[in-house]
C-alpha cells in the first residue's frame, strides 16, 4: 500500500500524541497543528488569530526566559537542537509541563526564509511521578540510589537522592557527575571491604549488604548499604538500594562488646576474654614456635583486708593492683581479673625468666604501695604468683594454667609475698 510522506508523518505524530509548531525566524509567522491546541484544551479556532503572542501568553512568565536561552544556545551552535521543558496554561487553568524540541529546517535554497520546526509533548504525568519519587526519597531515613558497574569496571550513580549530602558531605549532583567522590569519603580501613563486597555481589547477584564508616569532619559515621543487583543484557550490573545511618546501633554494639570482655570494677579483661586470647596464643605458638608465659596472681590474706579495713577499701586495693598491672605490663600483654582477688597475666613472646622478672617487680611495687582505709588508716598488701611458660611438654591451655596454679599454691605455702616459677 502506498502512503504519501505527509500521511505517514501525520500518522506518526498522532501515534506519539505530539503537537507541532513552525516558527519563521525572520517574519515571526507561527503555525500550530490541532494537537498543539488540544493539548492545552483549545481548538485552533478558539486561539485565532494565531501569532507569537499566542505562545507567549500561554507560557508561564517564569519560563519564557528559559525558552529564549535554549533557543539562543541552539542558534549559536551550543546545542544540537532547541529543547526545554516549559509550563503552559491549560484552558482549565492548570499548568502543564510541555517538553518542546525543534530544529531549523535547512532549505536547499539559502535565500528562503528560515523555519524553526518542532514538537510539543505533554510530560506533566512524568513530572508528577518525578516529584513523587523526590518526595518519597526525602521522607526515607536514608540515601536511595541506583549504582551501575559496567563490564569494563566503570561505575556511576544514575540516581542519588538529595540526602547524599547529609551522609557523605558531597552533593548528589556532584556525586552523580563524579562517583569517585563518594568512595573517597569512605574510611580507608573499610574501603577494600566495600570494594570486595560489591564485586562479590556482582558475581553472585546476591543482595549487597555492607557496614562501613564515612569520614566526616567531626569523626566518622557508621552506615549500612543494602541493595539488590540485577544484570543487564550488556553485562553491566545495576543495584537499587538504600544507605542508612547505623551509628547509634554500631556504637551500642561496640559498647556491649567492650562490656562483655571487661571486668567492671578494675577495667581489666575478664576470664572469658583471657581464655580466648590464650587459645589464640597457643595456636600461634604451635604454628610458629614462639613461646609465651602466663602468671597467676592472688592477693595474700585479702579476706582480712576486707574484714579489717572494710569492703570499699578492699575494692580500692583491687583497683590499685589493676593500675600497677597496667603500668608494668606491655601493650601486647593481656591482663585479666579472673576471680575475686585473682588475676592472670598472659605475656606473648616472653620466656619464663623475663616473665618471672616482670612479676617480681610487680610484687615488690605492690608491697611498697600504701593504701588508705575509709577512716584514714594506712595499710599495705602483698601478692603471691605462680609463673609458667609454654614448652614442648605443654599439652593444652588448661595444662599450662594448672602449672601456674601449682606454683601459686607453692608460693602461698612457702609463706606468701613471693613469685615462684614452674619450669617442669
Ligand atoms: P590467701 O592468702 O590464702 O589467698 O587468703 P585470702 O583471704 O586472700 O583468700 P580467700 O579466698 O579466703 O578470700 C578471698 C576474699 O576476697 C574473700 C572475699 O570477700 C574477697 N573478695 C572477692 N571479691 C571481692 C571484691 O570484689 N571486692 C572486695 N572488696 N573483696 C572481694
Ligand atoms: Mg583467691
Ligand atoms: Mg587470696
Amino acid at each position: 500500500m502506498y502512503l504519501s510522506a505527509e500521511t505517514r508523518l501525520k500518522a506518526i505524530l498522532e501515534g506519539t500524541g505530539a503537537g507541532t509548531w513552525e516558527f519563521n525566524l525572520d517574519t515571526e509567522e507561527i503555525i500550530f497543528n490541532d494537537r498543539w491546541a488540544s493539548m492545552l484544551g483549545y481548538s485552533l479556532e478558539e486561539l485565532a488569530p494565531i501569532s507569537f503572542q499566542t505562545w507567549s501568553q500561554l507560557c508561564h512568565p517564569d519560563d519564557v526566559e528559559a525558552a529564549f536561552q535554549a533557543l539562543d544556545s541552539y542558534l549559536n551552535g551550543n546545542s544540537a537542537q532547541y529543547e526545554c521543558v516549559l509550563r503552559m496554561q491549560h484552558k482549565d487553568g492548570d499548568w502543564r509541563y510541555i517538553h518542546t524540541r525543534g530544529t531549523v529546517f535547512a532549505s536547499p535554497q539559502e535565500t528562503e526564509a528560515r523555519w524553526l520546526m518542532g514538537t510539543h509533548l505533554d510530560v506533566t504525568e512524568e513530572k508528577r511521578r518525578q516529584h513523587q519519587l523526590q518526595q518519597l526519597a526525602e521522607s526515607l531515613p536514608g540515601v536511595i540510589y541506583t549504582f551501575v558497574l559496567d563490564s569494563q569496571g566503570q561505575y556511576q550513580f544514575p540516581f542519588l537522592s538529595r540526602k547524599a549530602e547529609e551522609f557523605y558531605g558531597v552533593s548528589a549532583d556532584a556525586a552523580m557527575a563524579n562517583p569517585q567522590l563518594l568512595f573517597d569519603s569512605i574510611h580507608p580501613d573499610d574501603l577494600p571491604r566495600v570494594h570486595q563486597s560489591i564485586l562479590t555481589s556482582a558475581d553472585t547477584l546476591n543482595q549487597w549488604s555492607c557496614d562501613y564508616r564515612i569520614v566526616r569532619e567531626c569523626g566518622y559515621q557508621w552506615v549500612r548499604g543494602t541493595s539488590q543487583p540485577e544484570r543487564g543484557p550488556d553485562g553491566s550490573v545495576t543495584w537499587h538500594g538504600i544507605i542508612t545511618n547505623i551509628d547509634d546501633q554500631k556504637r551500642l554494639e561496640q559498647k556491649l562488646e567492650r562490656l562483655s570482655i571487661t571486668d567492671e570494677l578494675t577495667g581489666l579483661y575478664n576470664l572469658r576474654y583471657l581464655l580466648m586470647k590464650l587459645d589464640e596464643c597457643a595456636a600461634e605458638t604451635e604454628r610458629y614456635g614462639a613461646t609465651f608465659s602466663v602468671a597467676s596472681l592472688d592477693i595474700d590474706y585479702f579476706k582480712s583486708v576486707n574484714d579489717r579495713w572494710g569492703h570499699p577499701a578492699g575494692d580500692r586495693v583491687l583497683q590499685g593492683i589493676a593500675e600497677l598491672l597496667r603500668q608494668r605490663t606491655r601493650r601486647a600483654d593481656i591482663v585479666a581479673r579472673t576471680g575475686g582477688e585473682e588475676f592472670i597475666v598472659l605475656m606473648p613472646r616472653t620466656n619464663l625468666d623475663d616473665a618471672r622478672h616482670l612479676m617480681e617487680s610487680l610484687r615488690s611495687d605492690l608491697a611498697e604501695k600504701v593504701f588508705t582505709s575509709d577512716s584514714g588508716d594506712a595499710f599495705s598488701v602483698t601478692l603471691s604468683a605462680g609463673v609458667a611458660c609454654w614448652s614442648e611438654h605443654t599439652s593444652s591451655v588448661s595444662h599450662l594454667l594448672s602449672a601456674c596454679d601449682q606454683s601459686l599454691y607453692a608460693a602461698k605455702h612457702a609463706g606468701r609475698n613471693r613469685v615462684l616459677i614452674n619450669s617442669r
